[in-house]
């Protein structure tokens, strides 16, 4: 299959051949032409599977069928990403895709002066990207409008279910028109999600690509087991004695993300944090630098980076393992995307095993695990295990597309 056999318009594949992409990837493949037929879609894919361009560009081709009335635009289609960062990204895609289509965007979320945002949507948007609390907000203030929306794009929500969006999302949903082409993604089926779905969705056509083509078997994984107190040296030396350019870095909480950053620039490394206590403004530039190469090492926690589209991570390094594997994967998916090589490492100490045997089990793999010469274990350490926490009515089951194979790294 190639773009122009899905039946895209000619705007969009000159805008494609712009970009390079030569093929479609299988959620592109499969989604674009259910969009194209008018359906509602439930699509799993994750993160580095093509998702956003699935869905971006049968939007904007829908769009394109009917002409533009310039003088009368108003918001015909609207996407809702959890974050921040998510939304700038999805919006710079419907600018590339768009490029050639004379089609007006724009993006819209919270953290920033809300002024210039409004001055954008009282000029007029064809589309709009938005998290929900600075739509809902923007929209009570009247700066825009959502009653003549005709699609409407839900992108992770699994994670806006996490972040506590599901009354805001009944909200936004309640003020659109009851007719309209609902697309929906998320990065598993849970239970929460098919019940949304039931919710906002129109006997949606079901689309489901199987991620361990996306990101686990492409990723190369390994765990390091370390000592707690020596984590912080270990990872200094490693992108010190790897000359490594650029590494992103987990870490479970905000605190744990300034003081390793911190650590860094002292060892001589530069670094930068981000996460939800830093300003809109401070994570931007944290993402820029890191893009254009200023900063080499870019230390996360989960939300923050969810979503970050940097393509060709050659390294991905948790310095402290998710209590929720799903969080695993899709931090690995930063890594080895669109089928270049990645590598995922794993600082696990000892009390952090149980959350190491979860993630395996998830996946279906065993990560081949060592210990770094000048970082061996010290016996006289006994860790208690790390109490796992009680989901909080997320449970997410594990996805049925991944496979069991076996693992190669070993
Ligand atoms: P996404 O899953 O939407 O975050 O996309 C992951 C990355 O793959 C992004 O950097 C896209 O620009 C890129 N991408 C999307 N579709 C294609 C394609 N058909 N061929 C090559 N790269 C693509």
């Amino acid at each position: 299959m190639t773009f122009k056999d899905l039946g895209l318009n000619d705007r969009l594949l000159s805008a494609l051949n712009q970009k390079g992409y030569i093929k479609p990837s299988q959620i592109q493949d499969k989604a674009i032409p259910i969009i194209l037929e008018g359906h509602d879609l439930l699509g799993s894919a994750q993160t580095g599977s093509g998702k956003t361009a699935a869905f971006v560009l049968p939007l904007l081709n829908k769009l394109l069928e009917i002409p533009l009335e310039k003088s009368k635009r108003h918001i015909r289609a609207l996407i809702i990403t959890p974050t921040r960062e998510l939304a700038a990204q999805v919006h710079q895609s419907v600018v590339d895709y768009g490029s050639l289509s004379q089609m007006r965007s724009t993006v819209i979320f919270g953290g920033v002066n809300a002024n210039p945002q409004i001055a954008t949507l009282r000029s007029g948007v064809d589309v709009l990207v938005a998290t929900p609390g600075r739509l809902l907000d923007l929209q009570s203030q009247k700066a825009l409008s959502l009653s003549k929306v005709e699609f409407l794009v839900l992108d992770e929500a699994d994670r806006m279910l996490d972040m506590g969006f599901a009354r805001d999302l009944n909200k936004i949903v309640g003020l659109l028109p009851q007719k309209r082409q609902n697309l929906l993604f998320s990065a598993t089926f849970s239970k929460e999600i098919k019940a949304l779905a039931n919710k906002f969705l129109n006997f949606p056509k079901q689309v489901e690509v199987n991620p361990s083509n996306s990101t686990v078997e492409t990723v190369n994984q390994e765990v390091i087991r370390v000592d707690k107190s020596r984590k912080t040296a270990l990872i200094i030396h490693l992108i010190k004695e790897g000359d490594w350019k650029q590494v992103l870095i987990f870490t479970r909480t905000k605190h744990g993300a300034n003081k390793l950053c911190k650590k860094m620039i002292q060892s001589g490394i530069s670094a930068a944090a981000i996460h939800g206590n830093k300003s809109q403004n401070a994570r931007t530039k944290a993402l820029a630098d890191f893009k254009n190469g200023s900063v080499k090492a870019l230390v996360a926690t989960d939300i923050a980076a969810r979503g970050l589209d940097i393509p060709l991570l050659p390294y991905v390094v948790n310095f402290e393992l998710p209590n929720v594997p799903e969080d695993y994967v899709h931090r690995i998916g930063r890594t080895g995307r669109a089928g270049a090589e990645g590598k995922a490492l794993s600082l696990v100490s000892g009390d952090e095993k149980v959350y190491l045997k979860d993630i395996e089990k998830l996946i279906d793999q065993r990560i081949s695990s060592s210990v770094h010469p000048g970082f061996e274990l010290d016996p006289s350490i006994v860790y208690k295990a790390i109490k796992k926490p009680g989901r909080s009515g997320n449970s997410r089951k594990k996805p049925s597309s991944f496979k069991k194979r076996p693992n190669t790294f070993r």
